[in-house]
């Protein structure tokens, strides 16, 4: 049961081998014996999962089941979950029980699934390596001195110790993709705008985007089809028919024009990596595709440009965590002022703390069109690249990062060494495009290897399709690391 994919487990539910009560059960015992040593979950509540489990079993047993129902799945701990702590990773929310569910939590519960935790992850998902969060850093479970990625690195972490089946995650420079790859996980980075961001704590809002994380690329498009949808209450969520991300997923791959940008072939990859890619497309040209070389010219300066755009957008979405509504308050102070200063810097960590800095500086009278302004031309400027390539392709292929999984501390003191483990990812996000990443290999050190995919917008269902082939002639997805058994 704990490497089946979810249309399996839903299978196994509908024909009565297992109950959703036992599922629970049987990864909540799972996460008892293992998480102590992976960190990868922040809150577990067996009362609350498995009264969710009888709740699935009643809709089984009256025939009112859907496809996820019973299934169990955790949160990444950004997306606001009633009556569970909700804390971002963060001290400032070391204390926040959310009065609310987020859109996407609404979502999942009403598809019958049955929440299963919430996962550890970088403090208000600033992080590549899962160190910044104040509950302490995640191991990755195929190799437990390395990072499992960030920022949703105890979702990938929980998925491939078989901890849960399926995650949630978000991605605002690759905080999907990236911990997919590190630990050997299929995660989607949807369209900007196709899942509501309500009830996700917000860190930068044009940017931010939610998308599942599983072993399979037809177990994210089951996730996405109950993701995805209009949501009033987020001013960016969007108007479209909905669609049935799985229905596609056989599509023949014939006369696919894969696009390789030769940006996201220079220097700067580990030779693993580029040689799992290699083999890759490969694979992809003996499916009937083709590739040819197109050119992201300005993708550059994305880091450059993220860094000064996430920072703006965080320094004002991170104003609203004074100590007065909810959250961390400093114990003591002398005024109202003090009590601002004190719990801010008390409750926020380095990281978070460097990016509200960097935010503010940024936005500030006099530096504003020299920094952020500016940041905002090259944005466009990376979308217009995409726009451009895809006059010549059906969809993009490349590595999801430039290495493998690192170790612990490798990169905590160097933030721009850090930063650049979403070189290849955060061009996506800048332009709103749809990405994901599926395993396809392993380096000499057994650590897995992503490939990455992007799409034009709202083309979730190709790329899918494109995934899901590969694993139809690949079983890089379907192992599982030695000490999770
Ligand atoms: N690692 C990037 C950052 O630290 C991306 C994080 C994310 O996608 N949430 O900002």
């Amino acid at each position: 049961m704990i490497n089946a994919t979810l249309r399996e487990l839903s299978v196994a539910l509908a024909a009565k081998r297992i109950s959703a009560v036992e599922l629970a059960t049987l990864f909540l015992d799972r996460i008892q014996r293992l998480n102590p040593a992976l960190n990868a979950f922040i809150t577990v509540d067996r009362d609350k999962t498995l009264e969710m489990a009888r709740a699935a079993d009643v809709r089984l047993a009256a025939g009112d089941a859907g496809p996820l129902t019973g299934i169990p799945l955790a949160y990444k701990d950004i997306f606001c979950t009633e009556g569970w702590l909700t804390t971002c990773g963060s001290k400032m929310l070391s204390n926040f029980v959310s009065p609310y569910d987020a859109h996407v939590v609404e979502r999942f519960k009403s598809a019958g699934m049955v929440t299963l935790g919430k996962c550890n992850m970088d403090e208000f998902a600033m992080g590549s390596s899962n160190e910044t969060s104040f509950y302490g850093p995640v191991k990755n479970p195929w190799n437990t001195d390395r990072v499992p990625g960030g920022s949703s690195g105890g979702s990938a972490a929980a998925i491939a110790a078989r901890l849960a089946p399926a995650a949630t995650g978000t991605d605002t420079g690759g905080s999907i993709r990236q911990p997919a790859a590190l630990s050997g996980l299929t995660g989607l980075k949807p369209t900007y705008g196709v899942v509501s961001r309500y009830g996700m704590i917000a860190f930068a809002s044009s940017l931010d985007q939610a998308g599942p994380m599983a072993k399979s690329v037809e177990d994210c498009a089951l996730l996405l089809n109950a993701m995805a949808g209009f949501d009033s209450r987020d001013s960016t969520s969007l108007e479209r028919p909905a669609q049935d991300y799985a229905h596609d997923l056989e599509q023949p791959l014939r006369g696919l024009r894969i696009g390789l940008p030769k940006e996201f072939f220079g220097d700067g990859m580990e030779p693993g990596v580029r040689a799992a890619v290699e083999a890759a497309l490969a694979e992809y040209r003996k499916l009937g595709a083709s590739t040819v070389e197109i050119s992201l010219p300005s993708s550059g300066l994305s880091v450059p440009a993220y860094y000064v755009i996430a920072p703006a957008e965080a320094s004002s979405n991170l104003s609203r965590f004074d100590g007065v509504r909810y959250g961390y308050r400093a114990p003591e102070y002398v005024d109202l002022a003090d009590m601002y200063r004190k719990s801010r810097a008390q409750g926020f960590g380095e990281e978070v703390k460097r990016r509200i800095l960097i935010g503010t500086y940024v936005l500030s009278h006099g530096y504003y069109d020299a920094y952020y302004l500016q940041a905002q031309k090259i944005r466009r400027l990376i979308a217009n690249d995409f726009v451009e390539a895809f006059k010549h392709c059906d969809i993009i292929a490349g590595p999801t990062a430039p290495g493998t999984a690192f170790e612990f501390g490798a990169k905590s003191n160097d933030p721009v060494q850090m930063y650049l483990s979403d070189i290849y990812t955060i061009p996506a996000n800048l332009a709103g495009l749809p990405g994901m990443s599926l395993p396809c290999g392993f380096d000499a050190g057994k650590l897995p290897i992503g490939l990455q995919l992007i799409g034009n917008y709202f083309d979730e269902a190709r790329m899918l399709n494109v995934a899901h082939r590969y694993q139809q002639v690949t079983d890089w997805h379907a192992q599982m690391p030695k000490g999770s058994a």
